[in-house]
């Protein structure tokens, strides 16, 4: 089986270079965005969608143009590549997959790739790569480029530019695993399994939440546009970068664990919306903890469920495992030993105590083991099956993560 997998790793570079990045990004950004007035344009003219290749004909003009002369001095495919997004941004808005294509902001940090392969050389012994109008560039090497090179993307995030060199390999599926297992995903245990074992959530956005309360504070108090708030607004970026990369690394590291011990794994298809909602409770049954878990907390899961979901799909594709998303009704009000449904079996948040044969366990484990019953249920039956294999070759960023 084939496999896409990117590596990212932090670039080094001087002045001279940092300028070309820049430039680069802001080239294809200015072409993404003109393609995309034009594309409006037409459109209000009462025009047919302007296809790439014929756009990219455009692009060619605009190179040549005395108008935009530094258009010439960015790498051609990198260009084309910014065009090429955008056609896809529309593909998938026609589609009715995505939302209309919107400008890109200079302030959402750039990014342009090198589509073409041949371009490109990667001298792994010297942690350098060639990259067309760029030259050598040397990246921090945290570990080995494994596979066949396919494209590099160049990326600014905060302060820093990093690249990622997407491969190609082949890879031999994982020994055969045959144990299935249910997770209920939630707020106080991040995910619980039907064998009773649960994963507690990152305990270490405690530490960056007090320190990022304090650094918006700060920022409020600060007069705006001032070198003193441009100061903390980079403190504050840069906490938000830690906190994403800690949750991607935590979740990185139990989808991988997971998608390897396990060939069927069945979750709630529940959407990520409504379960941040349930922290507040109902009026007649308020939620505990309700600061606690609204604010920075919630945020960082919402993000985390969605990402778990995917990682989840795509390794356990990986591994020829699959990922079965099961309707969530009464999972945690069904007794999993006499059937019987209701709310009352549900006697706190933890506590499940099943009113008729007064079967007990932790409220999670149960509504696990319903999770599982229920996967087992609908392939048994061949009832309405979603298999989740949407996102079966999304690659990702293991390289900065340090392990595979
Ligand atoms: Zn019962």
């Amino acid at each position: 089986m084939k496999q896409l997998q990117a590596f990212e790793y932090e670039l080094k570079y001087n002045g001279e270079e940092e300028c070309s990045l820049r430039k680069f990004a802001g080239a294809c950004r200015f072409v993404f965005n003109k393609a995309l007035a034009i594309q409006i344009d037409n459109y209000e003219a009462g025009n047919k969608y302007i296809s790439y290749v014929s756009m990219a004909k455009q692009l060619t003009q605009w190179r040549n143009s005395v108008e935009t002369p530094w258009l010439s001095e960015a790498p051609c495919h990198s260009l084309q590549h910014a065009l090429k997004d955008l056609d896809r941004a529309f593909k998938n808005f026609f589609a009715k997959r995505a939302n209309f294509p919107r400008f890109k902001r200079k302030a959402q940090g750039g990014s342009f790739r090198y589509p073409d392969p041949t371009q490109i050389k990667l001298d792994q012994n010297n942690s350098r790569i060639f990259l067309p109008k760029l030259g050598w560039l040397h990246y921090r090497k945290s570990r080995e480029v494994l596979g066949e090179l396919r494209n590099v993307t160049i990326k600014n995030r905060g302060k820093k530019w990093f690249i990622s060199i997407q491969t190609e390999r082949e890879i031999t599926p994982a020994q055969a695993v045959t144990t299935a297992i249910g997770i209920d995903v939630g707020i106080n245990r991040f995910a619980t399994m039907n064998d009773g074992s649960y994963i507690a959530p990152l305990n270490s956005f405690k530490k960056h939440q007090s320190r990022l309360r304090r650094h918006q504070k700060n920022l409020s108090r600060k007069v705006k546009f001032s070198q003193n708030s441009k100061k903390e607004k980079d403190k504050v970026q840069k906490i938000h970068i830690g906190i994403a990369n800690a949750r991607k690394d935590f979740l990185h590291k139990i989808t991988t664990t997971i998608s390897k011990n396990h060939a069927l794994v069945c979750i709630e298809d529940l959407q990520v919306c409504k379960m941040s909602k349930s922290s507040s409770g109902t009026k007649e049954k308020p939620g505990k903890n309700v600061r606690q878990k609204s604010g920075l907390n919630r945020n960082i899961l919402d993000q985390g469920w969605g990402m778990f979901r995917s990682q989840l799909a795509y390794k356990l594709h990986w591994n020829s495992g699959m990922l079965l998303t099961v309707p969530p009704q009464n999972t945690s009000r069904t007794c999993p030993n006499c059937k019987h449904v209701s709310e009352d079996n549900r006697k706190t948040q933890a506590l499940f105590k099943c009113v008729k044969c007064k079967y007990e366990n932790h409220a999670d484990v149960v509504g696990a083991m319903n999770i599982l019953e229920r996967g087992h249920r609908l392939l048994a039956c061949g009832e309405r099956v979603h298999l989740d294999r949407s996102r079966k070759q999304e690659p990702t960023e293991v390289s900065q993560l340090g392990f595979n």
